[in-house]
């Protein structure tokens, strides 16, 4: 009896592994074309996501990805022909104003033709004067859609409506984590997975617009009113058809900390299979969000250098320029002069570089006569200034005959900060009313560095 009992577990062990063997292991990895290059601003760090979201589709086990960067706007684009056929899937993390007619032709006719396309977050803020592509992403949002691209789609008691009210297209409050309900639970990618689930910090996009044929809603989030939303249930997931290629689009995802979330990667990771295959054979993970709890991948998040390092530490002369020029712009109103002021700020004993700052107060020139050249105004305070930081003296201060870019006259003041020097210099005025202007200047310096 022993002995049969082992049998029938070796045999079960034997099974076990003979159907891994024809498991995914086996099968050829789904081929997925990961396309960037390109962004409406630097808030979408497309050089950083575009490494979160290939690691995310490697670490399903099922995808071989490919990046593919196009050129920046504005560039040549004639010999950006990439193979759309050799993919069963184009992931979209691309946001650009527009494309070639030939190149726009190549992605309908490869989604016509039955490919798979995936649309991340402002991936669908692209191209909003191209039909096709707007029939295939269903709604979008930003780069001045209007009522003229489409209605507006949201749920309303349960049901996908639309609404023909005019305005602009593409909004969302601050990121914060939002619940997303599932509204087609049947759906493959959405099947197993919670009715309610919370996703991490995120924008919450809303109020997007475009032709929603051919669309299902796989999940909404109420975008709040109290953070800058609209009181909808806005779409968050969606799945359509164009030809006979299938498209999923999630507006979710603005940054590597969004990217983190596991309710973010599943929803992906299984929408990038659907896309190629029409099927999804991934498990839910174990630790996939509830309804009142965010689940984040910190081996993801890591991938942020802001994770480990905090938030990129503005320069601190950046904000304080500003007020030192206004500083200097009040003292010369109250003298009665109008000119050019200039701040600048280094860091050490000797300049290797500096961050300055100019604001053209009243006039910028003196106008040439027959008796006069002129005078560039803003080229005698920047004069007055880079003498300043050779000699860490004040300008005029005449500790040496005044060298070839310089003029030796006085105006500009310098001192010694916590960690470096604090410059102001000012040119339109008297010597000595300059000097006063530009004392106002360090003086706001000061107050922080
Ligand atoms: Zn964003």
């Amino acid at each position: 009896m022993k002995k049969l009992v082992f049998a029938m577990i070796l045999s079960i062990l034997g099974s076990t592994a003979l159907s891994a063997a024809h498991g995914p292991g086996k099968t050829e990895p789904i081929r997925v074309l990961l396309l960037d290059g390109q962004s409406g601003g630097p808030y979408h760090a497309w050089q950083l996501t575009s490494t979160v979201l290939k690691k995310e589709l490697e670490d399903a086990g099922i995808f071989r990805v490919t990046v593919v960067t196009s050129p920046r706007f504005g560039e040549d684009f004639s010999n950006f022909k990439p193979d759309f056929s050799a993919y069963q899937t184009i992931v979209l993390n691309y946001d650009a104003p527009d494309w070639p007619a030939d190149l726009r032709l190549e992605l309908e006719n490869y989604v016509k033709n039955g490919g798979g396309l995936v649309v991340v977050h402002a991936a669908d803020n692209s191209f909003p004067d191209w039909p096709a592509f707007n029939q295939m992403i269903g709604i979008g949002g930003w780069r001045g859609r209007s009522e003229k691209s489409g209605l507006l789609w949201y749920f309303k008691e349960g049901k996908l409506v639309s609404d023909n009210s005019s305005g602009s297209a593409g909004s969302h409050g601050n990121r914060l984590p939002f619940q997303l309900e599932t509204r087609a639970p049947e759906h493959p990618i959405m099947k197993g997975l919670p009715r309610v689930w919370m996703h991490g910090a995120d924008e919450l996009y809303a109020t997007l617009r475009g032709p929603g044929e051919n669309m299902t809603v796989l999940a909404t989030a109420h975008s709040d009113p109290a953070n800058h939303g609209t009181g909808h249930d806005e779409p968050m997931l969606m799945v359509l058809t164009y030809g006979k290629g299938r498209v999923f689009h999630t507006t979710m995802g603005h940054d590597v900390q969004a990217l983190s979330c596991v309710g973010f990667i599943t929803t992906y990771q299984r929408g990038a299979e659907w896309a190629a295959t029409g099927r999804v054979t991934q498990k839910v993970p174990a630790d996939f969000p509830t309804a009142d709890s965010v689940s984040l991948r910190v081996a993801i998040a890591r991938m942020d250098p802001a994770f480990l390092n905090g938030p990129a530490q503005a320069n601190p002369f950046d904000g304080l320029a500003n007020a030192a020029l206004t500083a200097m712009k009040k003292r010369a109103d109250e003298l009665g002069i109008g000119g050019v002021a200039v701040v600048a700020y280094f860091e050490g004993d000797k300049i290797q570089s500096w961050t300055s700052k100019m604001l053209v107060i009243g006039r910028m020139r003196d106008e040439p006569s027959q008796a006069d050249k002129g005078a560039n105004l803003i080229g005698i305070a920047y004069a007055k200034a880079v003498e300043m930081a050779d000699t860490l003296r004040d300008s005029g201060s005449q500790v040496r005959p005044p060298m070839t870019g310089e003029f030796g006259w006085k105006g500009g003041v310098i001192v010694h900060g916590k960690n470096g020097y604090l410059i102001a210099a000012f040119s339109g005025g008297k010597s000595e009313d300059d000097v006063k202007i530009s004392r106002a200047g360090v003086e706001e310096l000061g107050t922080g560095l």
